[in-house]
């Protein structure tokens, strides 16, 4: 299937930083230069509804192309971007440059069905502005605030419960969709789910993996309950198999965001996505 996206394919990454200490000064302050020389991009992964295959939306994801180093992947530079600051004007920019693509996007599909999804770091989330930027894009573009999702992680609710806490409440109350990603890793606690107004749930690509253990699909069919009683809609990361996703379909989990669905594209081929599925619908009604 990932041959069909052939010359579209965005590569996967090899480090292209070697060890701590200087490596991290030096992608530093390449990082902060790269901001000026437009070296940073977004690349959008569709997310796919399970029970017909159409694109439901797209995750914008950061790609830094390096003038040397080729692309470098944003688990290496979002750290460093977020120890040093930088991350504020990265966040903006990908905020940003998603809002310009939704609302374009969004006119390829009139019934407004499409939502686009923006990961938030804490440093973000904890600025005040967050919620001021989110206005503004909503004000500039002017797509519906349902359109747009932030996807928030676990350990960054933690850092600051109180204060984002209230932060993500009036997210939530302008309309914008928020997603708790990564569901299960790290200092994963349930009660996120009650603190925090979340209305999607993506679980985390290590829990659909095979690997051997004969209780994974008990746990899998355990969260996929779970976030529907609580009225949470499901996003499964990175399904690997044909049988998770037939497991997943039979447990009602709504979309999957995975290499076997769709890698992530480049602007121009996420639009023809779009087209594609366009005419499809119109062919099917
Ligand atoms: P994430 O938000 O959990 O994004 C999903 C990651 O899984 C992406 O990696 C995506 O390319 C990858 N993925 C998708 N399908 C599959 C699959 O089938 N198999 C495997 N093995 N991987 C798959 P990517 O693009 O390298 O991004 C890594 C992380 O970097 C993201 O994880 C997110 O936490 C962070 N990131 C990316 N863009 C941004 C951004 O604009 N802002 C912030 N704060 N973080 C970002
Ligand atoms: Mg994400
Ligand atoms: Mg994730
Ligand atoms: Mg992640």
């Amino acid at each position: 299937q990932a041959k069909r996206f052939g010359g579209d394919r965005i590569e996967p990454f090899r480090p292209a930083y070697k060890g701590a200490g200087s490596g991290r000064l030096e992608m530093e302050s390449d990082l902060r230069r790269a901001f000026d020389r437009n070296e940073l991009s977004l690349a959008f992964q569709p997310i796919v509804r399970l029970h017909d295959g159409e694109i439901a939306g797209f995750e914008a994801l950061l790609r830094w192309e390096h003038p040397k180093r080729g692309t470098i992947s944003p688990s290496e530079f979002i750290p460093i971007a977020e120890s040093s600051g930088l991350i504020v004007p990265l966040g903006q920019f990908a905020l940003e440059e998603a809002s310009r693509r939704l609302s374009d996007w969004l006119k390829l599909t009139p019934d407004g069905d499409l939502t686009m999804s923006v990961n938030i770091s804490s440093r973000q989330l904890i600025r005040q502005d967050l919620v001021q930027d989110v206005k503004n894009a909503l004000d500039r573009y002017q797509f519906p605030a349902r359109c747009l999702k932030l996807e928030i992680t676990e350990s960054i609710v933690m850092d600051n419960p109180e204060r984002s806490a209230k932060l993500l409440a009036r997210l939530r109350d302008m309309g914008v969709g928020l997603s708790l990603d990564d569901f299960g890793t790290g200092y994963s606690s349930l009660s996120y789910l009650l603190r925090f107004p979340f209305d999607t749930l993506k679980i985390d690509q290590s829990f659909l993996r095979d690997d051997g253990h004969p209780q994974r699909p008990i746990i899998l069919q355990s969260i996929v309950t779970m976030a529907h009683d609580l009225g949470l809609s499901v996003v499964a990361e990175g399904v690997e198999s044909e049988e998770d996703t037939v497991r997943l379909r039979q447990l009602q989990c709504e979309y999957a965001q995975s290499y076997m669905f769709a890698p992530p594209l480049t602007p121009e081929a996420a639009r023809r996505r779009l087209q594609d599925r366009q005419m499809g619908l119109k062919r099917a009604g």
